[in-house]
């Protein structure tokens, strides 16, 4: 017979009681010296680590970020003018997390997953740490999918595949952040979701970035995670580490996800501003030390994952500004050696109206051709080198030398090349449509169409396909992953396509 007496029942709660004061025990309370900037010098908090949450009054959270000998160092992710010297810290014991799932998906948050879009709370179950140790080696795969940005020049010359990182780098205002919002526009019904961390920019330019992705229905499968200009440094840095926590949960889940980080210059300022504020030593450009781990520990998170763990992937376009094209400085060179490639944004061709501005010469992806359509490849393989090779040719037929007929031939072939690879903003376009155009324009069909009527050319062209030849456009998607598609005439995809060209070219009038 069971039989449990009073006193028992009196011990068995005063032991749970015990045991849950230690669970909620706070760690350590300490007490701020100096608050300002964003940041506080606590006093007490021994026991904290690097990176540990801690708590200030009304509920403001902390990051210990400097462990000094007789006090802490702690960035302020809140607003630091509510904090007094001689306030309470607590130490929470925990790393800084945010929320996942999909109750961030279509949401405009702050780093912290606070809404900023009136929409009502986050709620969401799950949080994951802001800041984990990327997957190792040996839970990698190699990249082989094709992570289509929809952009002519870009998929065409630097593929970007699933799990790579590749850099978008150019001076203000060359059209950095257009080519990564147009990326995110093109993961429409791809499954795909895409994350858009802010970092440093105008609000006013985020705001019409959020406008741009929800008009073009973008937004559904979109997070936006904002830490603006006017954004105190501290959330500045932590929001790359933040929307990749989020896309993590994703890719642990299988799925994929691509994010922006618009941009990794002024991460690394805020970093800085940090940095000095906590009196670390400046290095070059006064940036401390170790500014190269904050992005590498960032962007070494992107990865495509084995098939033993689900296979999901974090594809990630840096953003990084330059000054007057100076690639060599710190920051650029750091980022430049840690990711994949680079699309490199010159400012002389965006103003001449070749937009994207993409210099061929110095772009590159160096793993994302193995992901690359193979249709695309066998029409684009050599686009890259030719293009370069035209833009050196076209400086010297300036000096008004006279040329021989070859060399003029490669300089008109070059121009077409030039116009075809333009394109506007907001108009991604499916890999099929590309191959056509760009084949039609490497196989010479547009050397007798006059410069200026190219992108006329190819506007028509593809009206022509998409309404009258269907089953031409059905015939090259059925096909673009065959080794022979669009490089052997008598394969059917390619052959269909030069009588599809043939066809409008007899119609066509410049
Ligand atoms: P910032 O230095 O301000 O971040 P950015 O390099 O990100 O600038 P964007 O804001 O993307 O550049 O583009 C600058 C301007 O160029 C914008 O007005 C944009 O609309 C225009 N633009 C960008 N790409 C294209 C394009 N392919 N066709 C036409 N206009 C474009
Ligand atoms: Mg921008």
């Amino acid at each position: 017979m069971l039989k449990i007496s009073a006193d028992e029942i009196a011990s068995v709660i005063q032991n749970e009681i015990a045991n849950f004061e230690s669970q909620i025990d706070v760690r350590e309370v300490g007490t701020v010296l100096e608050v300002g900037d964003g940041i506080a010098r606590v006093h007490g908090l021994t026991g904290v680590s690097a990176g540990e949450m801690v708590e200030f009054p009304g509920g403001i959270i902390g990051l210990a970020f400097n462990l000094e000998e007789s006090s802490v160092g702690v960035i302020i992710l809140g607003d630091y003018l509510k904090i007094n010297e001689g306030d309470q810290v607590k130490a929470l014991g925990t790393l800084l997390s945010v929320p996942v799932g999909d109750a961030v998906v279509g949401r405009v948050i702050d780093p912290l997953g606070n809404p900023l879009d009136g929409k009502g709370p986050v709620v969401s179950s799950e949080t994951r740490p802001v800041e984990v140790i990327a997957p190792g080696v040996a839970e990698r795969k190699p990249v082989h999918e094709p992570m289509q940005t929809g952009i002519k020049a870009v998929d065409a010359m630097t593929p970007v595949g699933r799990g790579q990182r590749e850099l978008i780098i150019g001076d203000r205002k060359t059209g950095k952040t257009s080519i990564a919002i147009d990326a995110i526009i093109n993961q429409k019904d791809s499954g795909v979701k895409c994350f858009y961390v802010a970092v440093g920019q105008k609000d006013s330019s985020i705001a019409s970035v959020v406008r741009e992705l929800t008009e073009r229905g973008a937004m559904s499968y979109t997070t936006v995670i904002v830490s603006g200009a006017s954004t105190p440094a501290p959330l500045q840095y932590i929001a790359p580490y933040a929307g990749t926590a989020m896309a993590e949960y994703f890719m642990w889940k299988g799925q994929h996800c691509l994010v922006v980080y618009d941009d990794l210059s002024k991460q690394a300022q805020a970093y800085r501003e940090l940095s000095l504020l906590m009196r670390r030593p400046p290095g070059r450009e006064a940036y401390p030390g170790d500014v190269f781990y904050c992005h590498s520990r960032l962007l070494e998170r992107s990865a495509k994952l084995s098939d033993a763990l689900g296979a999901g992937s974090i594809t990630s376009l840096p953003i990084i500004e330059t000054l007057e094209g100076e690639v060599s400085a710190y920051i650029p060179t750091n980022v430049i050696s840690i990711t994949d490639g680079q699309i490199y944004l010159q400012p002389d061709l965006f103003f001449s109206g070749v937009r994207p501005a993409m210099n061929a010469g110095i772009s590159v992806s160096r793993v994302g051709g193995a992901a690359q359509v193979k249709a695309m490849k066998n029409v684009a393989g050599g686009l890259r080198l030719d293009l370069a090779a035209f833009r050196e040719l076209e400086a010297f037929a300036q000096l008004g030398t006279d040329l021989d007929a070859m060399t003029q031939a490669r300089l008109d072939r070059g121009y077409r090349m030039v116009e075809l690879l333009k394109q506007n903003q907001y108009v991604p376009l499916n890999v099929v449509d590309q191959i056509m155009v760009i084949f039609a324009g490497t196989r010479g069909y547009l050397d007798t169409v006059p410069v200026s009527a190219v992108r006329k050319w190819e506007e028509g062209f593809l009206d022509f396909i998409h309404n009258k030849k269907k089953e031409v456009w059905d015939l090259v998607d059925q096909h673009k992953n065959d080794g022979d598609a669009m490089k052997k005439n008598d394969h059917p995809a390619t052959k269909a396509v030069m009588d599809a060209i043939d066809e409008f070219n007899r119609s066509f009038r410049p």
